[in-house]
Formats: structure tokens, sequence, C-alpha cells
């Protein structure tokens, strides 16, 4: 068969489908639960039947789900396997079959279904469940030198405190099987990786922290679509796939740049590129604007961080040699076209999406050019003031102004000012920031008194909402 990621997706339902799975459709990135502010997982729709607040519509599932987790924002482009937006397909379970179906379908999925060769499947199983380990040894017939017993920090899945949990095991495939077995750590991510993850959702954590068994056990799987493909298309990372890799071609051809022939940092460049155009096309189509706030804030980051990343290859404008446009809404075109059978409302919502990152592109680009000149003339300033000795840095008071009064992300100013061999007075800025939050806390307060029940609604308009952005930033390490 081909190896496309279509291909692959419908195979994994159907595999699924033939085993007595009804395929229901994924949800939206935006979750129907308060917990979390996108879908991270498959599992997220069914949260409510695996914790018993509401009875299973059928025994068993299989779905394919958008995800985006901004956790791994850092990694994209650095390691090979991580990105914003992906998709997990998944198979459940919901106090149907347990462990023993679950390993077995996971076996035969792999070794039957997608052809990997039998010798380059490794598994993890928790430290503690023996029972996973004798299924996969046993019944299965892993040598027992590729199955690897994990701690609880990798193998142990709960989804909160207290309430359902049990242990994972996770298969990975092996790009070197020359190099044996011995000194095999499937940590190694030169070597593993992790394409799919079994939780045997099988105790129930009470308020003094004993597990009992559950009466009711579930299946929760997750596999990395684009790894699979990656694995699949035999390339050497998940970006080079067809999932992605047309969007990073027409991220090279408006750089003028060759990806092939490229240097590390320009392909590392382009993957974020291709990542986050990706991932902004599928926020904004399942209604995420934008904006200074939560979900909000998350799509305008993304958005700042290809626009950037772009205007550092080289691409000005539109690309093509219009300065007054925007590039953007060519690289979303792109991934429209390839998204019919990843979620088929995107084609619908194309032209809003388009405008919105025409907009806020637009929007960006003017900030960017006006904190230019700004920092131009404070690195200036710095440099000429300290002739001699010691390293000449920026003021807090001057990074803060970029950052309040511009727009302008703390990263960016760090990172140019660094070219020039200026650092900057991180803990000036820190202290301006405190001050201003002390202000606006101040304003806040006298708000309250004098206009009582108006006051949430008018605290949200004033600079607070800057600082929600900016904590946002930090706890989801976003670097610009
Ligand atoms: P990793 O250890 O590689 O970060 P994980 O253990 O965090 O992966 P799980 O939470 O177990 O991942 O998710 C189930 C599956 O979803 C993984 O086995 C992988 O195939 C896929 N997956 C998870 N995170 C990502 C991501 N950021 N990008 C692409 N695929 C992912
Ligand atoms: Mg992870
Ligand atoms: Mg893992
Ligand atoms: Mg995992």
């Amino acid at each position: 068969f081909s190896n496309d990621g279509n291909e692959i997706r419908r195979r994994f339902l159907e595999f699924f489908a033939l085993r007595g799975h009804i395929v229901l459709p994924g949800s939206s990135l935006v979750p129907n639960d308060p917990t979390v502010l996108l879908t991270i997982a498959g599992m997220l729709q069914f949260k409510p039947v695996f914790l018993g607040q509401v009875p299973r519509q059928v025994p068993r599932a299989t779905t394919s789900q958008k995800c985006l987790r901004t956790n791994d924002v850092e990694n994209v482009g650095r390691t090979a396997r991580h990105h914003t937006f992906f998709e997990m397909l998944g198979n459940f379970s919901f106090g149907d079959y347990f462990k023993q179906d679950a390993i077995r379908w996971a076996w035969e999925l792999a070794i039957d279904e997608f052809k990997l060769p039998v010798e380059r499947v490794w598994v993890s199983v928790f430290e503690d469940d023996d029972e996973a380990m004798k299924i996969w040894r046993d019944e299965i017939g892993m040598p027992e030198e590729r199955i690897k017993r994990m701690g609880k920090d990798d193998n142990f899945w709960a989804s909160g405190p207290t309430g359902p949990c049990g242990p994972c095991s996770e298969m990975y495939y092996d790009f070197h099987p020359e190099e044996g077995t011995v000194t095999a750590d499937l940590g190694d991510d030169s070597r593993f990786l992790e394409f799919y993850n079994l939780v045997f959702m099988q105790f129930n954590r009470k308020d003094d922290g004993s597990l009992e068994l559950l009466k009711q056990k579930n299946i929760d799987t997750g596999l990395g679509l684009e790894r699979m493909a990656r694995i699949l298309q035999n390339v050497p990372n998940n970006y080079e796939t067809d999932l992605i890799f047309p969007i990073i071609r027409c991220a090279a051809k408006l750089a003028g740049v060759n990806y092939e022939a490229a240097d590390d940092r320009s392909k590392r460049l382009l993957k974020v590129i291709g990542d986050h155009s990706r991932a902004v096309v599928y926020l904004i189509s399942d209604g995420v604007s934008p904006s200074n706030l939560g979900r909000g804030y998350i799509v305008r980051r993304l958005i700042r961080r290809v626009v950037r990343m772009g205007r550092l290859l080289g691409i000005r404008g539109d690309g093509k040699g219009n300065l007054e446009g925007t590039f953007l809404p060519t690289l979303a075109k792109v991934a429209v076209g390839m998204s019919t059978e990843i979620d088929p409302d995107v084609k619908h919502n194309a032209s809003r999406i388009y405008q919105e990152l025409h907009g806020e592109e637009l929007k960006f680009v003017q900030t960017l050019e006006r904190g230019e000149k700004l920092l131009e003339q404070l690195l200036e300033e710095a440099v000429a003031s300290e002739k001699g000795t010691s390293k000449p840095s920026l003021a807090g008071k001057g990074v803060f102004m970029l950052y309040d009064t511009y727009g302008y992300p703390i990263e960016l100013t760090e990172e140019v000012a660094a070219e020039r061999g200026v650092s900057i007075d991180l803990e000036g800025f820190e202290a301006e920031m405190e001050g201003q939050r002390k202000q606006s806390q101040a304003a806040h307060n006298v708000v309250k008194l004098s206009l009582g029940g108006a006051a949430a609604e008018l605290s949200t308009m004033i600079p607070e909402t800057e600082f929600l952005g900016y904590t946002a930033l930090e706890s989801d390490s976003f670097v610009s």
C-alpha cells in the first residue's frame, strides 16, 4: 500500500473497525473540559466516560484526534518527533476488552498491518506490571531483552491525584538494531522512536492514596500518525513526511532557500514554520482567534513565531515581491489543501482563516518594524556609553518599553541584542514588570471600589491582559 498519511490513518481506523470498534469523529481542538486549554490527547473527549460520570455509548471506539501540545513547542524542529499540532490515532475500550486484547492488537497492527520488522519493535512496561510483561513475553513471544521495565514517570497514567489510573505500555521503533541490545536505552532518540502508548486503566486511587482495582477496566491508546508516517516513509524526521513537507517546500520557495542544501539552522526554522502554520490553521478553523488571553494567546504566539522565523529566513512581505503583502496565507493554503481527511471543516473555514492570518501578520510586522527602530537606537546608546571594560547592557527600562509599548517579545530583544554583543538587564526588566503589575493592581482595586459590579468587565480591559499573556508565555515556555 502507499504509505501516505491519509492511507495510514484509514488503515488504522479500518483495522480497529474490523475488530468491533465504532469509528467516531475526533473532537475539536477546543475541548469540552475546563481543566485543559486545548485537546492534548485522543482520550479527552471520553474522559467523562472513563471517570464514570456518563454512561458509555459504545463498548469500544476508534478515532483520529487532532491534538495540540504547547509543552512541546520548544522541541519543534529540535527533535525529529515533536510537533505542536499532530494527530493521535486511538482505540478505546470502555469496560470492554482489556490488556490482553489491547496488546495483541497493537502487535498485529504494527507487524501484520504496517509490516514493521519484528526485530525492530521494542516495548516498555510499568515496572510493577508483571501481567503486561507476561503477555508481551509469553503470549506475543517478544524476547525479554526487548522489553524494558520503566518507572512511574514514564509508564503510569493518572488524570489527577485521585480517580482512575493505571500502568502504560509503550511501543518503540529501533532505527539501529545493529547497535545490539546490551546498551540499548529507549530514551535515546537518535536510535528509538516511541510511536504507540497503551494505557491500562485498572485502578482507582482513593483519597488516602491507596489503589483499588476497578470493576470496569478501560483501555486508552494513542499512536502518533506523523511518527508512523516517518517510519513507513523512511524519512529522517516527522517533518519530511507528506503530512508536513509540502508546507516546508512552499516556505523554502518563498525564502529562496533550497531545503536539501540548507544549513541546520535554516532547516530548523523551516520545520518550525511547517509545524506552526499547520497548527494555526486548525486552531483558527476550530474558532480560536488571536488575542492576548488563553487559547487566543497561543495562536498569537504561534503566528508571531512563524512571522519572525520567516523574516529570519529572508521572507519579506508576501515573499513574492509585494512588500505590503503577507506570506502566512500562502502557507495556510497549502495546509488547507491537505486538510480534507484530517478535518473536513477546515476547507469551509478557509477564507476566514486566511483573513485572520493576514490581519495578524500585518499587525505584527508593523509592531516589529516600529520596535526595530527603537531597539536600534537603544543598542547604539548602550554601546556608546559602555566604551571599555564591561560588556554593554541594555537597561531594563528600555527593554520594558519595547515589551510594554511596542508589544516587542523579550526573547527577540535578547536575540537581537546578543547579535551585537549586548546583554540585557533582565533584573531591571523584571522590576519594571513588577512595578507595572502593582500599579495595575492598584488601579484594579480603585475600579472595584468605585464601580462595583462592572469591575470584572473593566478589569479585563486594563493592561492586566498583557500580564496574563506574559504569564502564559512563561508557562508555555514559548521562545520567539
Ligand atoms: P514523547 O515521550 O515522545 O514526548 P509522549 O510519551 O509524551 O511522547 P504520549 O502522551 O504517550 O506521548 O502520546 C501518545 C502518542 O502520541 C505518542 O506515543 C506519540 O506517538 C504521539 N505524540 C505525543 N506527543 C507528540 C508530539 N508532540 N508530536 C507528535 N506526536 C506526538
Ligand atoms: Mg511528550
Ligand atoms: Mg514518552
Ligand atoms: Mg508516551
